[in-house]
């Protein structure tokens, strides 16, 4: 007999779809996930069986593979993780963590039809900025505000708004770059405003700003230095001298603030970071920033400022393609809430809480799970704890690190430490809620200042499966 003749008698061998949909833990995963999803599953189980020849599974193997391919596919695409990047708002972790609060409102408005454009006291149409422009007044001293979909989009609504071929006057040292996808002078081309750059990377004066002013000015733009900063021999404008100069000639004076955050954060032991309050109270005509920074809520991008100035960008077309959703609205209003009780919200509100740790709190959290993490890593791997520098991220307050803790794995193969590192790396990524840290100084290290579920954390460790 010829090999492909033996090889086919025992393909045949193979279960029909209809035998192992008949499996008694197959019937129980029908009525778990569905008849057609499990069918699929089936298929393609056998056919990858055939694929490979593989004909020697019996009943249980075949079952304990589709209950792990059924567990696969059921598992969302947007999965929760650890972050113990020492980030705190990490934009690729999907920045702040909103609270309980938050969640609650989101929930009632999702789940129940709400007011969100319906004045109750008139019955008429209502205007949904209403919801949170209060709020947002009373925290930062404004006439007004509006709110859409991120800070990126602030930006562009208001010069789209303000300065369509026109002028936007701003220093050479402020045109930034945040993670690739904003960039100043790319988002002002595309709003229609054109650029004049004025001063030098370093220093720029008073004069510089005065002196670019023409008919075709619309407005001085400051944009806050989020993701760096310049030091040494360096010069800028205040923002109460610019909005001076700005309305000497009567032009609006605005700035792009990118984390703004609503409270003086030194009251909490944080660095300090300018508040969009602060820039209201300097004159500044209107304020951008974003949602979802220091600020702590959903992703959203806020204007707060001069009503005239706010009105004209609600009627802009392009608002109601940039507005944001009663999903959005419902969180960022609960979240706003929390701001009216300074006292509680270091407690209160994910963000804040997560940067005033104390290091102190973190080594001990770290202590406690150090022996089972060494017990997890043996014999690919040395743990020790060491104390770290956590950032905000999102570009606020770049230079300034929060003093931390965590763990520093290092393998214990002597050669090809690379490797090994990608593979422990990968390992805690392929934990059913996958750590994500990040690798320096030869070490696999995790910054403990988020880590809030301990229990969780620890309780899969004995999962984690070094590679060889
Ligand atoms: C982050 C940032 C932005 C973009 O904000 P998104 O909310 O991410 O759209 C714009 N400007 C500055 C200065 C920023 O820091």
């Amino acid at each position: 007999m010829s090999i492909v003749n033996s090889a086919s008698a025992q393909l045949s061998k193979l279960p029909s779809v209809d035998r192992v949909l008949g499996f008694a833990t197959v019937r129980r995963l029908v009525e778990e996930h569905g008849r057609t999803s499990v069918t699929e599953a089936v298929r393609e189980l056998l056919a990858e069986l055939r694929r490979s020849a593989n004909t020697d599974l019996d009943e249980p193997a075949v079952c304990a593979r589709l209950e792990r391919a059924m567990a696969a596919r059921s598992r969302p695409n947007l999965r929760p993780v650890f972050n113990l990047t020492g980030t705190v708002l990490h934009t690729n972790l999907g920045r702040a963590l909103l609270p309980l609060e938050a969640v609650e409102a989101v929930i009632a408005a999702m789940t129940s039809p709400a007011a969100l454009e319906y004045d109750l006291a008139t019955g008429e149409r209502g205007d949904r900025d209403e919801l949170v422009e209060s709020l947002l007044c009373g925290l930062t001293g404004a006439e007004a505000a509006t709110v859409v979909n991120n800070n990126a989009a602030a930006v562009f609504l208001m010069l789209n708004t303000l300065a369509l071929k026109r002028e936007v006057v701003v220093s050479r040292g402020e045109l930034i770059e945040i993670g690739g996808s904003f960039r100043l002078p790319d988002i002002m081309r595309r709003a229609g405003a054109k650029l004049v750059e004025v001063g030098t990377t370093n220093r720029t004066h008073a004069k510089d700003y005065a002196e670019a002013i023409g008919p075709r000015t619309a407005m001085l733009l400051k944009v806050h230095w989020s993701n760096y900063a310049i030091s040494g021999f360096t010069s800028v404008v205040p923002e109460k001298e610019l909005a001076a100069i700005a309305h000497a000639r009567e032009l609006p004076c605005v700035v792009d603030l990118g984390s703004g955050t609503l409270v003086d954060l030194t009251q909490y032991g944080l660095p300090r970071e300018p508040t969009a309050g602060e820039a209201v109270a300097n004159g500044v005509d209107l304020v951008t920033f974003s949602g979802d920074k220091l600020l702590g809520g959903p992703q959203a991008g806020i204007l707060v400022g001069r009503k005239d100035l706010v009105e004209r960008i609600k009627r802009n077309p392009l608002k109601r393609a940039l507005r944001v959703g009663k999903i959005t609205l419902a969180a960022l209003e609960a979240v706003l809430r929390l701001y009216r009780d300074p006292d509680r919200l270091a407690e209160r509100l994910t963000t804040l809480r997560l940067l005033t740790r104390e290091a102190g709190d973190i080594a001990a959290q770290a202590d406690r799970l150090l022996p089972a993490l060494t017990r997890a890593l043996a014999g690919h791997a040395g743990v020790s704890v060491q104390p770290m520098k956590s950032q905000i991220g999102s570009g606020a307050l770049p230079v300034d690190v929060l003093p931390s803790a965590g763990f520093a794995i290092r393998p214990v193969a002597a050669s090809q430490r690379g490797r090994a590192l990608a593979r422990i790396e990968a390992a805690f990524r392929a934990l059913p809620i996958p750590v994500i840290g990040f690798v320096r100084d030869d070490a696999f290290q995790l910054d403990l200042r988020c880590l809030e579920d301990e229990e969780a954390f620890a309780a899969q460790l004995q999962s984690l499966e070094v590679g060889t």
